[in-house]
């Protein structure tokens, strides 16, 4: 008889030959379970996933209630469900006028598909433009706006027509041009190692695609839902995008993404061709009954509220180990810098045996992420402090 962890390094494709590998039995609140019930404190949400923590009752009571009404019933944008309009109507009454209408997909990449095609569509232009550094997804057209070339280059050909600038440079936004059909960006650049805009960067970002006519679409599928301490993170920073991409916490651990634009710009896709985009499980009624009882919980809460102040402790507790270079953050988003790339790879498995689950970044490799559910006590985060602590102790 093959144990469970046999069995996934023989039958699952995996992406990585050093996967994290521990094995997961159960999960609640912030914490993880293996199956002896070794407890480990989830620092990252499954990457941002699971704003409200582990199976939340009002979540899981959403799913179970739909599950019981009826799951798949047809392909997206055909018949009227009830959670995907009830979803829309409380996403939209949370969003400025020009981001009323909302299209249902499955993932971030997909949005991230979606988007780009609506833009392209839309201008009537093909050239897009996005920044050195950040990360979209991974199918064709989001890895050809990824900003990093390793990632990239054995999948060549990608799409034609992208352009990379620097992120926070104002000097690069003379290459958006008449010709720029988007511009795609991250409020704050996540797999970069949370690198926030500087000098007003996003308000002149959106004057110049204002003065070039060029659609302004925002990845917030990691920075969104809660997690920078505003709902969407644009809020932050003074500017509204044209499209906005939402994935990740949005489905409330269930997979659902959206891309969200006004309803001329998304009018687009119903003619020339008909069925602009087409999918089948986008908006899935189970994803978006649990998007929907997560997004209740997040408004009549002060989880949002409260995350710059629990990020505030983390920051404290760990600002004067020796090992810390250095720390970036935006609510409870942190990125901490240590001195090399090894350090980090350690880390992480000192993390495992002290009962941490974290994470470090695509593009930042002497960096780790602590990105916990907003749901995070006071008292958990000073244990998760302790057992961060004790693991850098090792290093
Ligand atoms: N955009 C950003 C900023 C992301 O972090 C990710 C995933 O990590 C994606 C897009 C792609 O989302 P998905 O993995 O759901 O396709």
């Amino acid at each position: 008889m093959f144990s469970q962890r046999q069995l996934f390094f023989e039958y699952l494709g995996l992406p990585s030959l050093q996967p994290l590998g521990v094995e997961i039995a159960s999960a609640k609140g912030v914490f993880l379970y293996g199956p002896e019930g070794k407890d480990y404190i989830d620092l990252v949400s499954g990457v941002t996933v699971s704003n409200l923590g582990h199976q939340h009752p009002e979540i899981i009571h959403a799913i179970k209630a739909q599950a019981e009404k009826h799951l798949h019933l047809m392909v997206y944008g055909d018949l009227i469900q009830s959670p995907q309009v009830r979803l829309a109507e409380k996403l939209t009454s949370l969003l400025p006028h020009n981001l009323q209408s909302v299209y249902f997909v499955t993932s971030g990449s997909e949005a991230i598909e979606g988007a780009l095609k609506l833009a392209k569509r839309y201008a009537g232009r093909n050239e897009i433009i996005a920044f050195k550094n950040a990360y979209h997804g991974g199918t064709h057209g989001a890895l050809s706006i990824c900003g990093h070339e390793e990632l990239k280059y054995a999948f060549r050909p990608l799409l034609p027509g992208i352009k990379m600038l620097d992120f926070n440079d104002t000097d690069c936004l003379d290459y958006i041009t008449a010709s720029t059909a988007c511009v795609v960006v991250e409020s704050i650049q996540a797999e970069a190692g949370i690198i926030l805009p500087e000098n007003d960067f996003l308000v002149k970002l959106r004057d110049r695609c204002n003065e070039t006519r060029t659609l302004l679409i925002l990845d917030d599928i990691q920075m969104g839902m809660g997690r920078t301490g505003k709902m969407f993170s644009f809020e932050h920073f003074g500017f509204i995008p044209d499209i906005l991409c939402l994935a990740k916490a949005f489905g409330g651990g269930m997979p659902l993404g959206a891309f969200i634009s006004t309803k001329d710009i998304m009018h687009t896709l119903t003619h020339n061709p008909e069925l602009g985009h087409i999918t089948t499980f986008g908006g899935h009624p189970v994803s978006c009954a649990a998007a929907l009882a997560s997004l209740e919980v997040l408004t009549s809460s002060e989880l949002i509220n409260a995350t710059e102040q629990k990020a505030n402790i983390f920051i404290d507790r760990l600002k004067n180990h020796p090992l810390i270079r250095s720390i970036r953050h935006k609510g409870l988003m942190i990125g901490i810098d240590l001195e090399t790339r090894e350090q980090v790879v350690k880390l992480i498995r000192f993390f495992v045996e002290h009962g941490l689950i974290a994470d470090s970044f695509l593009f930042r490799p002497q960096s780790f992420r602590i990105a916990p559910p907003l749901i995070i006590t006071e008292e958990e985060i000073h244990l998760a402090c302790d057992r961060i602590l004790d693991s850098l102790d090792l290093l």
